[in-house]
């Protein structure tokens, strides 16, 4: 059997840095990738319309208005890659983040290290020779002394438990699983089940080319404009003149990022005051409207009043006022679920042959050869994508057999929930590490920060 010093379980932001790293310190690493290639998340999640919702780059007017720019969504042990890369839009779509991502691969030889196409089933420590045993699905096996799980925060996509789901005799999709050849669904009828950050990225473009469009919108949730657009020439510039005090910056903040953070408190001002505030914040774009302020996650007060404030924005721009209400989220706070970051989305409800069926009042009955079956009604469709997410936190984790110290699972170790030390180690679970793990701050943030946060 191969012995190395660690494993590394995926290639994608966090498993290449990983190994980047392992690597620069000599050790003998084998890393191992269910894909064909490098890119994890921006491997798989080919759908239409994907892209980041964190900034290639992003502007940040502070109070005293000076002028502060940041490249966020890439990786900051590589500044000479970032002063010569070239991002064309604010956000970046997911086949550029790819080519990125590709071009880090190349540029570090990384993928000689890498076995793809290769799952990883099982992984046990033994406390004797304190050693971990990787199986593969292929059914080879290695020891190694540090294992490390770079398998991401939502790598495993969530197929619904909707009855006769396997029946349907259309095409079906995950969003999470896109195919890598073009899907075309001109003159066909799609569902579309899901409305999370992943739907309302996906619907503007599906309903670009579909018959007829059938959004199957369980939990309606708040929204910022994105206003995505070219790189401002200017603004990128600027940044790359200011890089390292911006990265630096960027480290010791709430989203990893630089966004201005609470600086303001919405019970202080007047419904004027806030008026022209919000126009502000809400006129930058992106995620400007959830950081600046001291008291929208601490007061429901002051929270409805944002909360309120996004609804009027989504009301003035759906033409049919059931359709945008229902689009209206009222059952949790503003923020209190990631934003949407939108662009296009309620406009595409102004469409004639785009419609949005409530899954609160009709829910889903089940799924059969023909469409969807609501408690209303039968949805006849050529083909369902499923924008369902993911086996979020601990899917990619417990898709695995990891057994630990005196043989216990993790799954049995987290029945409770996933207990660690800072989303990186678990007791009882020697040298086994994860990136991003439960519990940190992740998904919360612009993912890069804290994944090199965590291989550092
Ligand atoms: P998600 O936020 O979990 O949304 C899943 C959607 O599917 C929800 O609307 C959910 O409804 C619905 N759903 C799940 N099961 C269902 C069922 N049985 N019947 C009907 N509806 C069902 O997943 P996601 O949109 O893929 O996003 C996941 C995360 O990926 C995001 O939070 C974000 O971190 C990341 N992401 C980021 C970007 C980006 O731009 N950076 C883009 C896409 C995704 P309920 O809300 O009622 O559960």
């Amino acid at each position: 059997m191969v012995h190395l010093d660690a494993v590394v379980v995926g290639a994608g932001f966090s498993g290449l840095y990983m190994m980047h790293r392992l690597r620069q310190r000599g050790l003998s690493v084998q890393g191992f990738e269910a894909g064909t290639d490098v890119g994890g998340t921006w491997y798989w999640n080919r759908y239409p319309g994907a892209r980041c919702d964190s900034e290639s780059l992003s502007l940040s007017l502070s109070l005293s208005l000076s002028l502060s720019l940041s490249l966020s969504y890439s990786y900051s042990f590589l500044p000479e890659l970032d002063q010569d890369w070239h991002w064309p839009e604010r956000y970046s779509e997911q086949p550029e983040i790819l080519k990125y991502i590709e071009h880090v691969a190349t540029t570090l030889e990384l993928r000689k290290h890498f076995r793809f196409d290769t799952r990883v089933k099982s992984e046990s420590f033994d406390a004797a020779s304190n050693l971990w045993t990787i199986g593969t699905e292929p059914g080879d096996q290695v020891t190694a002394r540090f294992l490390i799980m770079a398998t991401g925060c939502l790598s495993k996509p969530n197929w619904p438990a909707i009855d006769g789901i396997e029946s349907f005799g259309g095409d079906q999709f995950h969003t999470g699983q896109w195919p890598h050849s073009d899907v075309d669904f001109s003159g066909k009828r799609v569902a579309v089940i899901g409305t999370g950050s992943t739907g309302i990225q996906s619907i503007p473009k599906i309903a670009q080319q579909a018959d007829q469009l059938f959004v199957f919108q369980r939990t309606a949730n708040h929204c910022v404009p994105a206003h995505n657009g070219p790189m401002d020439p200017q603004a990128e510039s600027a940044y790359k003149a200011r890089y390292a005090e911006t990265r630096e910056k960027a480290r010791h903040t709430i989203s990893g990022d630089v966004v201005p953070e609470g600086y303001l408190t919405i019970m202080d001002l007047d419904d004027d005051a806030l008026e022209r505030e919000l126009d502000r914040s809400w006129g930058q774009g992106g995620f400007y409207t959830q950081y600046p302020y001291t008291d929208l996650m601490t007061s429901y007060e002051a929270n409805e009043r944002v909360a309120e404030y996004s609804r009027n924005h989504i009301r003035g721009r759906v033409k049919d006022r059931r359709v945008a209400e229902l689009l209206c989220a009222k059952d949790h706070p503003f923020a209190a679920k990631r934003l949407w970051a939108d662009s296009f989305y309620f406009e595409t409800f102004n469409e004639d042959h785009v419609h949005l069926v409530d899954l609160q009042t009709t829910p889903i009955r089940a799924i059969d050869k023909r469409g969807v079956a609501t408690s209303e009604r039968h949805y006849e469709v050529d083909a369902i994508v499923f924008a369902t997410g993911f086996d979020a936190m601990t899917g990619g984790l417990s898709a695995v057999d990891i057994r630990g110290r005196d043989g216990e699972s993790l799954r049995d170790a987290w029945r409770g929930g996933p207990m660690n030390y800072l989303g990186l180690g678990v007791a009882g679970f020697p040298n086994l590490f994860t990136v991003t793990g439960p519990g940190s701050p992740s998904v919360l943030t612009n993912m890069v920060s804290p994944i090199e946060q965590h291989v550092e």
